[in-house]
């Protein structure tokens, strides 16, 4: 079964735009013209000198010499942490602005949990001297005060949220309603493969650039392009996408999508999506996400921001319906340990949502000769508090 987005924005029973009809204009607009704007030639010449010259691409693929003596298999890091800004975020909003700027847009909006979503989007903003508002949760805001000041730094507005439990979900009903309000001139830049199409295929084109480095580097450092198995951790899911994206109908890749188990999967806190979620509408998409018998959505818990989101964007959860995927929950605690592993193997501090990705390791089956990809899709920069929190190392 080849896996790829119909017409209608779904991959198998999942996808679609499930929006107020106050947004029809806004999403229709986006359908009939991102795919016209982003094949263009001139498009693509800008983003792939801005990916270059900007970000820092080609990021390296890493041979992990000790990591891999240690887990017995030939293990390569795909080095996001190298972005411009700690991580691959960066390479949809750049792409997303651009967009913006083709479709006459004079004004960017976002919405930011953690916060660093809205740092890639303040980023590309001041690089294009747009006007940026980002919205956030008025208790995110409290706990991520240093991202709310880079945006600040950067130039943007950041609007607090609230309403609700003033967290990620009421600074995107903020959003929305901005948008529904000023649908002229405004474009809505979302931070993963998640929304109502074309957001979610928009935003893995985007990443793709991972998987179509990969495919290259592997082709030089070990004679073919496909590894046995690429892993990456799925908050939304935009760095697995990227990471899965040209290997998707490649049957002899395996990919491997590591959630966040949080405090365990039947402790009531966690993000493991897959496990515990059911089919539902989130943020103008059919998708699985976790949610109460009535179908109230649950919070999510992760130890690490980026994926504590409470579903998963349509493609991941048709991977896993159709069994293209195999799914790993990771367990905060594990996550750390990965993450003091690889700091002291390898000098590379990950990111904690990178990090799950790293533990996966432990939780499947390979050979000695397999070719495994890890997608390490941040810098752990970010996360030293936690670290220093957690205290183990
Ligand atoms: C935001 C983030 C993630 C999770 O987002 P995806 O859309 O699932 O990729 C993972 N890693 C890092 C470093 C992040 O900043």
């Amino acid at each position: 079964m080849k896996i790829e987005v119909d017409k209608n924005g779904f991959y198998g029973k999942f996808g679609g735009a499930y929006i107020p009809e106050m947004l029809y204009p806004n999403i229709e607009e986006l359908k009939e013209k991102y795919l016209g704007i982003i094949e263009d030639e001139d498009f693509k010449k800008k983003f792939s000198e801005l990916l270059r010259d900007y970000v820092g691409r080609p990021t390296p693929l890493y041979f992990a010499a000790r990591l891999s003596e240690k887990y017995k298999a030939k293990i390569y890091l795909k080095r996001e942490d190298l972005c411009h800004t700690g991580a691959h975020k960066v390479n949809n909003t750049i792409g997303q602005i651009l967009l913006a700027q083709k479709l006459g847009k004079k004004r960017i909006i976002a919405e930011t949990g953690a916060g660093q979503h809205g740092v890639a989007t303040a980023t590309v903003c001041a690089l294009m001297g747009m006007e940026c508002t980002v919205y956030m949760g008025e208790v995110d805001m409290e706990r991520q005060k240093p991202n709310v000041e880079r945006m600040k730094l950067l130039g943007a507005t950041v609007v607090p949220a609230t309403s609700g439990s003033k967290t990620l979900k009421d600074a995107t009903n903020e959003a929305m309603r901005q948008w529904i309000n000023n649908p002229v001139d405004t474009h809505y830049i979302i931070g993963s493969v998640v929304g109502p199409h074309p957001y979610p295929e928009m935003v893995a084109r985007f990443q793709s650039v991972i998987s179509e480095e990969i495919k290259i580097q592997l082709k030089e450092k070990e004679g073919r392009e496909n590894p046995d198995i690429v892993i990456a951790c799925v908050g939304g899911g935009s760095n697995a996408a990227g990471a899965f994206y040209h290997y998707y109908n490649s049957p002899d890749v395996r990919l491997v999508a590591a959630e966040a188990a949080g405090l365990g999967i039947s402790s009531g806190k966690s993000a493991a999506t897959t496990v515990l979620g059911k089919l539902g509408i989130l943020h103008g998409s059919r998708t699985l996400l976790m949610q109460t018998e009535d179908g109230q959505v649950v919070e999510p818990h992760s130890i690490s921001a980026g994926l504590d989101y409470p579903g998963i964007g349509p493609v991941h959860a048709h991977l896993f319906d159709v069994g293209r995927g195999e799914f790993v929950a990771v367990e905060d605690k594990d996550a750390m340990k990965a993450g003091v592993e690889l700091s002291k193997l390898e000098g590379i501090i990950p990111a904690i949502e990178s990090a799950h990705a790293i533990h996966a390791l432990n939780q499947i089956k390979y050979g000695p000769d397999d070719v495994i990809v890890i997608n390490l899709s941040g810098r752990g920069d970010k996360d030293l508090e936690t670290y220093i929190k957690w205290g183990e190392y």
